[in-house]
């Protein structure tokens, strides 16, 4: 063995594999260096998920003809005017990745300054082309084909096209939250699926219009705004109230000095802030833009620079969680939906351990002996009380009355709105989402039945034909499994299906609508899932149509039947798509809301 120095092309495509993962690490560099050069429209293109090609056309400063084969070579950048790695001004510093791109793919960048000549370098796998002029452009187009083709090891690892273009999309939202006073245009396989105009105003003005426009106006309504500093430290952007919260941590937009990060720290401190207001398993929506002096933070400590480290990560840890506890209690007039959204919080994380009843039978231990003259008020007797679809006290009620048992779900009140169903318990107040809470009912007896008996079916008087199209193939090959299922079909000609019997749990559905959403369903979800996951899905896609829709007026009966089939069946407190089919409001819960303890 001898020591031997590598090849610039070899250096290049070892740094390639830690800075260019990705098509989306291309886009986020090329975005990277269009802000640095003071851009103020950036269009970008992806072809292919990126794979074939990744173009980004910005209105910047430009680079002569005489900087351009600088441009391509490693460790060259117009960066680090002082080699001062502690006053880092530009999201770029390491002059690192046009190298890396070019000694991986087919990379063109072509540039001018305004009232010069514009030329293009072209450098093809690592290959350093001469040289040529090119026709007249303010600023600088990079074009990027064929990507890793000169690294196939790499390109087995990417995904999808489609996963890997929503990576890139997702990069460009990034950046684009960070430089509201830019306008970003994003072309996807010919056709543009992203514009935000370039947003004039403050800062705090132009962000929360350029977040809205990203994120959807919900957010902007539900957003606290966070302003705080301490010492030379500042924190500012939005916060969701916790009510508005998703299942993933990856709708939190967190800056460093405008530079996007998925910071470890920054997320778990995030977490933290909203620990006592969110189930484990819920994230909030946030958009913080943490500033400091360039001497607080080191930027470079990864390849992606994705991740910081900061001097004195205490300090940074509590000025963030008291800034954000601040926000969500101060937030003027919302402050009684913070505390509504606290109680929520609350409940929220009772449910997450609450009761899911076995399947079999009551295992219902009152926590306080009853009587149940004192709990239980006698349902829909003064006629001044809400107004009621009947006005009859119903057996249930007289029986768990005579009888004095516990009920956990209470007894139902009133209906609400059509769609919920109010209902008095021992120490608080429960409300139902009467679709949730059936559509997880009917999902729970089909997955019984199958275990026990298979599926019981119901023939159709008149059978159903649905035109399917192109989807009748799709369905065909999963008659025998819709078939264990309780759902009978069968081919009917060219591009249709008859359907002779359906599951008898289901009662009355839109046969029609059905079949098209499991069509639906099988094309999104078919071949990847399990065959047993198959089943569920099916399950629940089925279930959520045989649901009492919101919007059906119940008579006390049939509220008081759902309350005590909810009791009685497993998982029931959440429906098929983990939403709560109910939550409880205990007294001491309403009156914390009126502040009277
Ligand atoms: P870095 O951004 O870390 O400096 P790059 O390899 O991304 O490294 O870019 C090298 C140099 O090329 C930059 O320092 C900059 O001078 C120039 N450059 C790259 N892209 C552009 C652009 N879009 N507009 C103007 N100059 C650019
Ligand atoms: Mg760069």
């Amino acid at each position: 063995m001898t020591i031997r120095v590598l090849s610039p092309t070899t250096i290049n495509r070892i740094a390639a594999g830690e800075v260019i993962e990705r098509p989306a690490a291309v886009v986020r560099e090329l975005i990277d260096n269009a802000i640095d050069a003071g851009a103020t429209q950036i269009d970008v293109e992806i072809d292919a998920g990126g794979k074939r090609h990744i173009s980004v056309r910005d209105n910047g400063i430009g680079i002569s003809k005489a900087e351009l084969p600088l441009a391509i070579q490693r460790h060259a950048t117009s960066k680090l005017p002082e080699e001062n790695l502690d006053s880092i001004q530009y999201l770029g510093f390491r002059g690192e990745a046009l190298p890396s791109i070019g000694a991986v793919a087919r990379l063109s960048i072509t540039s001018g300054k305004k009232d010069s000549e514009t030329w293009r370098q072209r450098v093809e796998g690592g290959v350093v082309h001469e040289l040529e002029p090119a026709p007249k452009h303010n600023g600088t187009i990079v074009d990027v084909d064929d990507l890793f083709y000169a690294t196939p090891a790499r390109l087995k690892f990417l995904k999808g096209d489609q996963a890997e273009t929503q990576a890139c999309l997702e990069i460009v939202r990034r950046q684009a939250i960070a430089s509201p006073q830019i306008g970003f245009r994003v072309t996807v396989d010919g056709k543009q699926k992203l514009h935000l105009p370039a947003e004039s105003g403050d800062l705090f003005d132009s962000r929360l219009k350029r977040i809205s426009a990203i994120m959807g106006r919900d957010f902007g309504e539900n957003a606290l705004k966070v302003d705080a500093a301490r010492e030379q430290i500042g924190l500012y952007g939005y916060a969701s109230v916790p009510t508005f919260n998703r299942g993933t941590s990856s709708y939190q937009y967190l800056y460093v000095n405008q530079r996007p990060v998925r910071d470890r720290l920054l997320l778990g401190v995030v977490r933290a802030a909203y620990q006592d207001f969110l189930g484990h398993d819920r994230h909030p929506v946030v958009v913080l833009f943490l500033e400091m002096p360039g001497a607080e933070v080191d930027v470079n400590v990864h390849p992606a620079k994705a991740e910081v480290r900061f001097r004195d990560q205490q300090f940074i840890r509590g000025t963030i969680i008291s800034a954000l506890r601040h926000a969500l209690s101060e937030a003027g007039h919302r402050a009684s939906t913070t505390v509504a959204a606290a109680t929520l919080g609350a409940m929220q994380a009772q449910r997450a351990v609450g009761y899911s009843a076995p399947a079999s039978s009551y295992a219902w231990q009152p926590s306080m002996p009853l009587t149940a003259r004192d709990n239980v008020v006698p349902i829909f007797s003064p006629p001044e009380a809400m107004s009621m679809p009947e006005a009859a006290p119903s057996a249930q009620e007289a029986v768990a009355q005579a009888q004095e048992v516990y009920l956990p779900l209470g007894i139902a009140k009133a209906q609400m709105h059509r769609t919920y169903v109010m209902a008095e318990t021992q120490d608080g107040v429960v409300i139902v989402d009467q679709h949730a809470a059936h559509e997880r009912l009917v999902y729970e007896g089909m997955k019984a039945q199958m275990k026990e008996t298979g599926i019981a079916r119901q023939a159709l008087l008149i059978p159903e034909v649905v035109e399917l199209g192109e989807d009748a193939a799709l369905l065909s090959e999963k008659i025998p499994v819709l078939a264990e299922m309780g759902l009978i079909l069968e081919p009917f000609g060219e591009g249709a299906l008859v359907v002779r019997e359906i599951p008898a749990l289901l009662g009355r559905v839109d046969i029609r609508q059905l079949i098209r959403d499991l069509a639906d369903d099988l094309r999104e979800h078919g071949e990847t899932l399990s065959l047993n996951s198959q089943f569920e899905h099916i399950c629940g896609t089925m279930a959520c149509h045989a649901s009492v829709r919101a919007g059906r007026v119940l008579s006390a009966a049939e509220m008081n039947t759902l309350l005590r089939q909810m009791e009685a069946t497993p998982h029931s407190g959440q429906c098929n798509h983990g939403r709560p089919t109910y939550v409880e409001l205990k007294l001491k819960d309403i009156e914390r809301l009126f502040g009277r303890t």
